[in-house]
């Protein structure tokens, strides 16, 4: 797979998951199959409809289990593959690119770029009071809400909820961005708890590109010349000192020959959108967005090194960690999300 290709990849997957995401989010409300909601949590009339299934609260024993079961297979999904879910599932992740999309759209030269942050905040006003509509839409059937806009007739706990949602997606999207993933989100503060080892995480490979500095055009890469990989101790030493001049003192000058890949260009702590210096090591901040691969690859296609200096891989992979055959947590998960499963058939009237 070609550097290009990589990264089309990556956005291309992004792409397909955000779009296929807000689809539903935004159409679900609308669907009525049979002349009834697709999916509607009518909280006064203390009913649940579910794709054809009408539930009433004493029927949520099974929903239940299917939540557990849906956080099982999160466990699973996270403990095999990483934080995919952060990178191409959560809402936050999904709506910062909408707003990041919109940005760029409303960013071009001439008389119009003085315009650029009002009409990118307009553009993001008006998606955050849909979203808002959206989510009560919900609970409250949204096609008599949008009909009570016009004229106005929403009902006081209608108008609180929409105006509630809408600025906490404006809000959370506009001015937290992934703040809310450093600080608010649990999800992050479990990632010990779920991962092991084995689980894959963005990472940069630091015999590769240690140590770092700039270089002229037409240096070949360490994979290309007889220095090679540095071996993981003295790599891990010129990590440190780069990161903590106060203490280990100034790093010496490298003749071009001795550079590592890194040219130290910056791209990949720049393209961070939570501020990261992937450089320093994995962190739980780290949402594995691969932010940093894209700014990273382009400066090795730029310099004509291989790609990957910052790549996915398992921590088993670079510190000689014994890789385990057997995995306990990726095996609990799974039995967690089959015993849910099976909970949840037989509180719904399965046999037994
Ligand atoms: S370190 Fe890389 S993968 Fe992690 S959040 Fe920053 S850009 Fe994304
Ligand atoms: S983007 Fe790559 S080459 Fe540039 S500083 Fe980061 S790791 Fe080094």
């Amino acid at each position: 797979m070609t550097l290009q290709q990589g990264k089309r990849r990556r956005a291309a997957a992004r792409a397909l998951v955000a779009s296929a995401l807000l689809g539903a989010f935004y159409l679900l409300p609308w669907l009525q199959p049979g002349g009834k909601p697709a999916l509607l949590l009518d909280l006064t009339a203390r009913q649940f409809h579910l794709f054809g299934m009408q539930l009433v609260p004493e029927d949520a024993q099974p929903l239940l289990w299917l939540v557990t079961a849906c956080i099982a297979a999160l466990g699973l999904l996270t403990v095999l593959c990483g934080r995919l879910w952060c990178a191409y599932i959560c809402p936050q992740t999904v709506l910062t690119r909408v707003f990041r999309g919109l940005d760029r759209l409303t960013t071009f030269d001439g008389i119009a770029r003085p315009l650029g942050p009002l009409l990118r905040h307009g553009l993001w006003a008006v998606i955050a009071l849909w979203t808002g509509i959206t989510f009560v839409g919900y609970f409250n059937p949204i096609g008599q809400l949008v009909q009570a806009l016009h004229p106005f007739a929403l009902n006081g706990w209608e108008c609180f909820w929409i105006a509630f949602y809408a600025l906490a997606t404006w809000a959370n999207v506009a001015h937290l961005h992934e703040q809310v993933c450093t600080h608010l989100c649990p999800y992050s503060r479990v990632q010990h708890l779920i991962t092991d080892a084995n689980t894959p995480i963005i990472q940069y490979n630091a015999p590769r590109g240690e140590p770092r500095g700039p270089r002229g055009v037409g240096e070949a890469s360490v994979l290309h010349r007889s220095r090679g990989l540095l071996d993981p101790v003295t790599a891990s030493d010129y990590v440190f000192r780069a990161a903590h001049p106060a203490i280990a003192g100034a790093m010496p000058k490298f003749a071009p020959i001795h550079l590592g890949d890194c040219t130290d260009c910056n791209a990949c702590l720049q393209a961070c959108p939570i501020g990261l210096d992937i450089r320093n090591g994995h962190t739980s901040n780290c949402i594995e967005c691969s932010a940093c691969i894209d700014a990273c690859d382009d400066t090795m296609a730029r310099n004509q090194f291989p790609e990957g200096l910052i790549h996915r891989a398992h921590l088993a992979d670079t510190e000689s960690t014994t890789v385990r055959r057997l995995r306990v947590k990726p095996l609990l998960f799974a039995a967690m999300m089959a015993l849910s499963l099976v909970l949840m058939y037989l509180s719904a009237g399965g046999p037994l």
